[in-house]
């Protein structure tokens, strides 16, 4: 008798204890219902807000200008050029910074590389007023290629390093210009300054991930390392940058056959070196020189590289 009182009580209390389970349950996921549709809608006015304040929206400003970055591109049709407005046979000027200082902050050159920012704005000021054509990595790899003609003023601007000075000293005078350009990043040392400073003007492209570094005779580890350990490293260094890095820069130039068939198999498509010249059809697009510029590239002697 006693235990089946038990066990009937025992019944009766386990009843209870399923329906108030069911109950909280149910409690619980109505909240978590309501919650997530508060997030949503809490989202949607802060986007508004945002379109409100800014009379457009952070979505549109972000997204406009690379549209009209592509049509003004296709804007270009290369194959109508005549031969008075395409790029003579000397070729294309692919340009090599590296640093940049700012004299009226006190700041100095501390080597041959680093350039006065007040100079740097005159090279830019040079090539608005001149019309200068920046084409893509694309356009220059199907240019070398032999696939297209470039415009007569065409240039290519790139930085190497990622170096800070770059982005507190010569990024607010790009953006000021509106200039395209290339920032090639050791993405092991800085590669998340591609998402510090998303500047619609400036491509993130590799200069590794981390062969920025000598290997055991001195030189460039690229050309030190065994195939597969710079395969690994220049893959690394494209996932980090994502699918619109399809340019390698050769870290202090050094580079072999070995070197340039792994930048190949990594998915660039075009790599460039420190060597001086121009990019010319028909040269090595895993081997493109480019023209350097320093601390005394004035205005003056600016001219004479890009013309
Ligand atoms: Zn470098």
């Amino acid at each position: 008798m006693d235990n089946k009182g038990i066990k009937g009580e025992v019944s009766k209390e386990l009843v209870l204890f399923i329906i108030l389970i069911i109950v909280i349950g149910g409690v619980i996921f109505w909240v978590n219902r309501s919650d997530k549709t508060t997030d949503t809608s809490a989202k949607e006015t802060t986007t508004e807000e945002v379109q409100d304040e800014n009379g457009e929206s952070e979505k549109v400003e972000g997204e406009a200008p690379k549209e009209e970055t592509e049509k003004e591109e296709n804007e270009v049709d290369f194959s109508k050029l005549s031969d008075s407005e395409k790029l003579g046979s000397d070729g294309l000027p692919i340009l090599m910074y590296h640093f940049f200082y700012d004299k009226t902050k006190g700041e100095t050159a501390k080597d041959g590389n680093w350039l006065e920012v007040a100079t740097f704005e005159e090279h830019l000021n040079y090539l608005e007023e001149n019309d200068f054509y920046f084409p893509t990595w694309q356009q220059v790899a199907d240019y070398v290629n032999g696939k297209i003609d470039l415009p007569k003023k065409s240039v290519v601007l790139t930085v190497d390093d990622g170096e800070e000075s770059f982005f507190k000293v010569a990024l607010p005078v790009i953006e000021k210009y509106d200039i395209k350009l290339t920032q090639f990043l050791v993405t092991s040392w800085n590669g998340w300054f591609k998402n510090d400073y998303p500047a619609k003007q400036v491509t993130y492209q590799s200069h590794s991930d981390n062969m920025h570094k000598a290997g055991a005779d001195g030189r460039g580890a690229i050309v030190n390392w065994s195939y597969s350990e710079i395969l690994n490293d220049l893959k690394t260094s494209r996932s980090v940058l994502g699918d619109e890095c399809i340019a390698f820069c050769y870290p202090f130039g050094h580079y072999n056959d070995n070197a340039k068939k792994a930048v190949k198999e990594a998915g660039f498509k075009i790599a460039v070196t420190t060597e001086g010249g121009r990019a010319k059809k028909g040269s090595d697009p895993y081997a493109l020189p480019r023209v350097r510029t320093s601390s005394s590239t004035t205005l003056e002697v600016f001219k004479g590289l890009v013309n």
